[in-house]
């Protein structure tokens, strides 16, 4: 019991892993045995983030990639396998959300945008991914989805279109590989003080605002989505799969 949650020997590939979330999250990872690939588009931020995480003991390597390219994720994939012959575990984390406003004004570049990145890119690096983990007869995949995509919104509409649509998929997957003993889950996190969501927290008002409706009192930090993680790629998550976890303070649970 003791190795529950020992990713020894795993090999996990987080995208959009120099920031936020996914840092926290490949950190997590790494600091409980697995090597990791940290990825997002800027080169310079994934050597950065991979150099911590070895220097701190982890093993980490840097491939950055704009996950709405198919072909910048083949490499992904590619240079992963080069690296470390397998992908174990594959958190699909990166997303964008470039409106913010009444779906009345919503360009059509920006929703096809949002579909392409939150959608289409996951849909697509799981496609790349599987065939490896039926053939090992194991794997767990992980999308980072959101509690945006729980509720009805006036202005973060397709943001929250893509984000009920990946839990959907995770769905989708967990039942047609779940005999492959593949593990697939969604994770929403709740409002999390990342850059992304910034605007939503950097005025102190604000934040008060929403800390005093969640009821553990404060907004999340990105380390408070690592554990979930960590327990989904571990034997310790090792019979979960098409569930949607929350990780959001109590706010969807007690709202
Ligand atoms: P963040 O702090 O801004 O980090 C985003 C990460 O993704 C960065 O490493 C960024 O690096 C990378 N990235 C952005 N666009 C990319 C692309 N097209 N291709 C590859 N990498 C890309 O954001 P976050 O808040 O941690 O968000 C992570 C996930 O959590 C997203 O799926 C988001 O929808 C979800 N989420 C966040 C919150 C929240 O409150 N923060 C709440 C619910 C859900 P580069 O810019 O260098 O590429």
């Amino acid at each position: 019991m003791k190795d529950l949650f020992d990713l020894t020997g795993k090999v996990s590939v987080i995208t959009g892993s120099t920031k936020g979330i996914g840092k926290a999250m490949a950190e997590g990872m790494a600091a409980f045995g697995s090597k990791v690939v940290i990825s997002s588009r800027k080169a310079d931020a994934c050597e950065a983030v991979a150099a911590a995480i070895n220097e701190s003991g982890g093993e980490a390597m840097a491939h950055p990639c704009h996950v709405g390219h198919k072909d910048q994720l083949e490499r992904l994939v590619a240079a992963t396998r080069e690296r470390w012959g397998k992908i174990d575990n594959l958190v699909v984390n990166a997303a964008v959300n470039p409106y913010y406003g009444s779906s009345l004004g919503i360009p059509d570049s920006a929703f096809d945008k949002v579909m392409e990145v939150n959608i289409k890119s996951v849909h697509w690096l799981c496609q790349m991914v599987i065939p490896e983990m039926q053939e090992r007869r194991d794997g767990s995949i992980v999308i980072v989805s959101s509690v945006g995509g729980f509720r009805g919104t006036a202005v973060l509409g397709a943001y929250s279109i893509s984000k009920a649509a990946d839990m959907q998929l995770a769905r989708n997957l967990a039942a047609e590989f779940g005999p492959d003993n593949i593990r697939v889950n969604a994770v929403c996190p709740g409002l999390v003080k990342t850059n992304f969501a910034r605007a939503l927290w950097e005025d102190p008002k604000r934040e008060q605002a929403v800390a005093a409706r969640t009821p553990l009192r404060r907004l999340g930090e990105p380390e408070d989505c690592a554990g979930i993680a960590v327990y989904l790629a571990s034997r310790a998550g090792s019979w979960t799969t098409g569930q949607t976890f929350t990780v959001d303070g109590g706010v969807v649970g007690c709202g």
